[in-house]
């Protein structure tokens, strides 16, 4: 059985975090997007409330939730502010690599300082001259007895400035591409660590992005997450896990911006009724619930999948561009809904766009993600129907005759005629290709 009815514990998570989404949240967000600033204070309440770090294991004195409540939670942070769920989310992304590692003397030592204290952690592929291209990273990791020194820069990364540790993607040797790259945890503290100036952006102002730059910083062999020649994987597999999350950013932001045109509509008066009386914004409003709803299926599902250790990629793929793509339609919609307010900073609007923009750039561009699923479809899809030249379309028969059920029928492999008749024709009638072209496909064999 399908099962779309959330647990009672699930219910009661949403029902808390949704409480610190509207509660905490929401409030303060317009005040740091504006000032381009994260607000630690609210990672701390998040930390605090146990909406961080969800996914660390009970083991490492974590509360061990699967993807799939990290997906419910993420959704309610996101419908208040897009850049602080970044920013919160941040911490799993960066624990992923580690939790997928085979280092678990490296976990012991480093999730439960996460799990118990305020440790941010980020993570650390793209580079000034690259990023969805992960297999042309840069940054050197120089092997020296047991350790590694890494040299290079980072960036693009989100909490950055405000990490305590680091997982970093860095290569023995940039012309290996894949078969180079290896994993490290670093510390801020490190010797050779320096973080650069918060980056200036469009959107999720309240996120920090900034750039990390080694010079000689040196990893003890115990740091090392995956060995070069793992790592490119690893980043692969990682992302297979959090692309559902990116979708459920989406989720939250579309939802609220369809709330948000739903109250408009329901008050604004316009030619001597509301806005909600004509077909138009009603047609717009459908559209925006069916794509709140259909992103949500699609982002659960790739969710389960991961919580199922089903491989999770394909379906997480679709799930991020979809409703990557969905969130900006319905947000966009929403803003035209609202009229010139929805264009003014004093609706909610104008930011949510901002914000969402982003979600189909990082952890792979939407381009990506329909490279991954193209791959699929053109790779390990397994089809049902019959290849082309091998349909049976009869269409000269009637089957309802026994006699003619077992005339044999020769399709062209080229233009698909059907020819009926012990033997195939001389050439084809329609294509005039020779009777090699002919291929018997009734009965069945
Ligand atoms: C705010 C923000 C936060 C981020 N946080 C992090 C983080 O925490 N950690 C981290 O490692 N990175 C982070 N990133 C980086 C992000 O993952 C990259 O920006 C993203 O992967 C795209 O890489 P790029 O910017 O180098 O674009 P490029 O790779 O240069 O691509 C440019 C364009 O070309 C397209 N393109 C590239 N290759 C192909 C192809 N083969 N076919 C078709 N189109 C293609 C891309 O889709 C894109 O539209 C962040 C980025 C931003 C903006």
């Amino acid at each position: 059985m399908v099962q779309f009815e959330l647990s009672p514990a699930q219910k009661e998570l949403r029902a808390r975090v949704r409480e610190f989404a509207v509660r905490e949240v929401l409030p303060a967000a317009w005040h740091y997007d504006e000032k381009n600033d994260i607000p630690l204070f609210l990672l701390k309440k998040a930390f605090d409330g146990g909406f961080m770090n969800g996914d660390i294991p009970a083991r490492y004195g974590g509360r061990g939730l699967g993807c799939l409540e990290i997906a419910i939670l993420t959704e309610e942070i996101a419908a208040a502010c897009p850049g602080v769920a970044t920013s919160i989310f941040d911490n799993s992304l960066g624990m992923a690599p580690l939790l997928l590692s085979d280092n678990e003397p490296l976990r012991e030592r480093y999730l439960p300082a996460i799990a118990r204290e305020f440790k941010r952690i980020c993570f650390a592929t793209s580079e000034p001259t690259m990023g969805s291209d992960v297999a042309s990273l840069r940054c050197t990791a120089e092997r020296q007895g047991e350790d590694y020194v890494l040299n290079g820069t980072k960036y693009w990364i989100t909490n950055a400035g405000v990490a305590d540790y680091l997982t970093v993607f860095a290569t023995v040797d940039p012309e290996q591409q894949h078969a180079g790259i290896g994993a490290f945890l670093l510390e801020r503290g490190w010797e050779g660590v320096s973080v650069g100036e918060p980056i200036p952006k469009l959107g999720q102002r309240c996120s920090n992005t900034a750039g990390l730059n080694f010079k000689n910083v040196r990893v003890p062999k115990e740091n090392v997450i995956a060995e070069p020649g793992k790592g490119f994987v690893l980043a692969m597999q990682t992302f297979s896990r959090t692309r559902p999350i990116i979708g459920a950013f989406a989720v939250g932001a579309a939802r609220s911006a369809m709330e948000y045109a739903i109250d408009y509509v329901k008050k604004r008066r316009a030619f001597g009724t509301k806005l909600a009386n004509f077909e138009a914004i009603q047609f717009k409003l459908a559209e925006m619930y069916q794509k709140v709803e259909t992103s949500r299926l699609l982002v659960w599902k790739s969710a389960w999948e991961v919580d199922s250790g089903i491989d999770p990629t394909v379906s997480a793929s679709i799930a991020k561009f979809y409703s990557t793509e969905a969130a900006l339609e319905v947000v966009n919609d929403a803003l035209q809904v609202c009229g010139g307010y929805g264009y003014t900073k004093m609706f909610p609007l104008e930011k949510l766009l901002r914000d969402i923009r982003l979600f189909s750039i990082y952890e792979g561009t939407s381009e990506v993600q329909r490279i991954i699923v193209a791959g699929h479809v053109l790779g390990s899809y397994q089809p049902i129907m019959p290849p082309l030249e091998d349909l049976p379309l009869i269409r000269g028969l009637d089957l309802n005759d026994e006699s003619a059920r077992n005339t044999p029928a020769w399709r062209c492999r080229m233009c698909g005629h059907i020819h009926y008749g012990e033997e195939p024709p001389e050439e084809c009638p329609s294509c005039f290709f020779p009777n090699t072209a002919f291929k018997k496909v009734w009965p069945a064999a």
